[in-house]
């Protein structure tokens, strides 16, 4: 299946080899240049497993044998085989994807990205070792230690910011155990460890820092088309369980809003639809940093602003990647133009598409944000109104849903999607019920326990006791060093 840059300047790849690379040469993402034929009714029918072997085979079908892959992926790694349950929750549906092994959603592209890219690498036959490096604001990087932790030849090394993600999130990482991980706090924010992580690609482009190493470095960033493609799963899952329940037939429209940061989630629902699943609209739900909301009203996307501190972190962000592959999509694959707006984006901090796009964005996508305020709020109302238990980023869907049903007044099916456990941010979710914040986020997460009767996920509880095994603090022009063990 052929692969093709968005920015049009890079060869065309197939599944293997995109999944490989991540990034195309010409700085743009990789994208399927024909949807393959896709029996969609044929997999609302499977369980969710046989719908990721379904959709994962027919994207990638240069990666095999995908049944084994998607087995060893995901078997005994989440609460249930189910993977990715749904609730119904008052007038709406949350789709809860936070069931596997490190309670954030981005497990469920972790789990799966490792046998991708192992897999990848034997059908191209590369001889080096992959090494993936990542800077994290907090959940990816959890979630990519699990998942490519002592994984055949295949290693990684996370960054986070010193003092910068929660302590549970940090407890997290630093007990991680493998032979193939390190971890290293560094000495400034999220923005610096990413530049920093950046600037090794950049050192390491013509291969002459590395030669005679044996090893090629690669991103487990959601800009790779491995992570994302496992993400389309849980929209046909959701979908199906809303028609065993009755709530739609077959070929009914279902709306889904999503907590959006980078663009990744959402934009796999919008590849969901192009399968051939029923999706009516994707709603965009931000936090204060809503320069997707503003982009989706305006046709105007603008990054030159101030990066607010939320309280709900993993969706910080103000250069969503992704969106890039939804120009391309929506503008007929017009590459130029992609690389047009990308480099005014680069250059000037803003572009603004044209109305044919803007009106193609209008037609499948709606936007609005929720503030700290509103998010806390809607954690209360959704407890003490439906004894349901969410976290700040699924409270930033719920209000945004309810804004939208409110505003709209379509009342089409709603699913919500859930993406990380109320006890990865126990401090924000206690404070919202009205629970005292005392003690540190260990005394609180045992205490919203108590409160509310939810119990602690597995992999949370005990985090306190575990060893620390990575507690290496660097300064940010030392991460290159530390890469190459010098
Ligand atoms: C990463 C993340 C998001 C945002 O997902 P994108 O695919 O980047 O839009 C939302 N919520 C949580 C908890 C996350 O970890």
């Amino acid at each position: 299946m052929i692969y093709q840059s968005t920015r049009g300047a890079s060869a065309p790849v197939n599944s293997a080899q995109a999944v490989l690379k991540g990034l195309a040469d010409d700085g743009g993402l990789y994208m399927m240049k024909e949807l393959p034929a896709f029996d969609w009714q044929g997999c609302l029918t499977k369980d969710t497993k046989g719908m990721a072997k379904q959709i994962l085979g027919a994207l990638l079908p240069e990666i095999q044998p995908m049944d084994e892959l998607v087995e060893r992926a995901y078997t005994g790694k989440f609460e249930s085989e189910e993977l990715t349950p749904t609730v119904k929750v008052g007038d709406f549906t949350v789709l809860e994807l936070f069931r596997g092994p490190t309670s954030a959603f981005k497990d469920v592209a972790l789990c799966m990205l490792p046998q991708l890219l192992t897999a990848a690498i034997q059908s191209e036959g590369m001889e080096k070792e992959i090494l993936i490096l990542t800077a994290t604001s907090g959940d990816t990087g959890k979630a990519a230690l699990a998942g490519f932790a002592d994984v055949p030849g295949v290693g990684i090394c996370v960054f986070y910011p010193h003092g910068g993600v929660s302590a549970v999130q940090r407890a997290q990482m630093v007990t991680q155990k493998g032979k193939n991980v390190r971890v290293c706090a560094v000495e400034g924010n999220f923005d610096d460890a990413q530049t920093g992580v950046k600037n090794i690609f950049a050192a390491c482009a013509d291969g002459k820092l590395l030669e005679g190493r044996g090893i090629e470095l690669s991103s487990a960033n959601s800009i790779n088309i491995g992570r994302l493609a496992p993400q389309i799963t849980y929209y046909f899952k959701a979908y199906a369980d809303l028609m065993r329940r009755g709530e739609v037939k077959l070929g009914d429209k279902v709306n889904f809003c999503v907590p959006t940061g980078n663009f990744g989630d959402i934009l796999a629902g919008y590849l969901a639809e192009l399968l051939g699943l029923p999706v009516g609209k994707l709603i965009c739900a931000s936090n204060t940093n809503k320069v997707l909301s503003d982009f989706i009203h305006t046709g105007t996307y603008d990054r030159k602003r101030p990066l607010h501190k939320t309280d709900s972190p993993s969706m910080d962000i103000l250069v969503s990647s992704n969106l890039e592959r939804l120009l391309y999509l929506l503008s007929g694959q017009d590459a130029a133009l992609v690389a047009d707006l990308m480099k005014q984006l680069n250059t000037e901090g803003r572009y603004t598409v044209p109305a044919e796009l803007k009106a193609a964005i209008d037609g499948q996508f709606w936007g609005d944000f929720a503030g700290d305020a509103e998010t806390s709020a809607a954690i209360d109302r959704v407890w003490k109104e439906h004894g349901y238990l969410c976290d700040t980023h699924t409270a930033v869907g719920w209000y945004v849903a309810e804004n939208y049903v409110n505003q709209t007044g379509d009342r089409t099916p709603m699913v919500v999607l859930s993406t990380a456990s109320p006890y990865k941010f126990p401090a924000a979710v206690l404070s919202a019920i009205g629970g005292d914040t005392n003690g540190d986020e260990f005394d609180q997460m045992e205490r919203l326990s108590q409160i509310t009767g939810v119990p602690i996920p597995r992999n949370l509880t005990g985090l306190k006791e575990l060893e620390e095994l990575h507690t290496g603090v660097i300064p940010k022009d030392q991460m290159l060093s530390f890469v190459l063990g010098e």
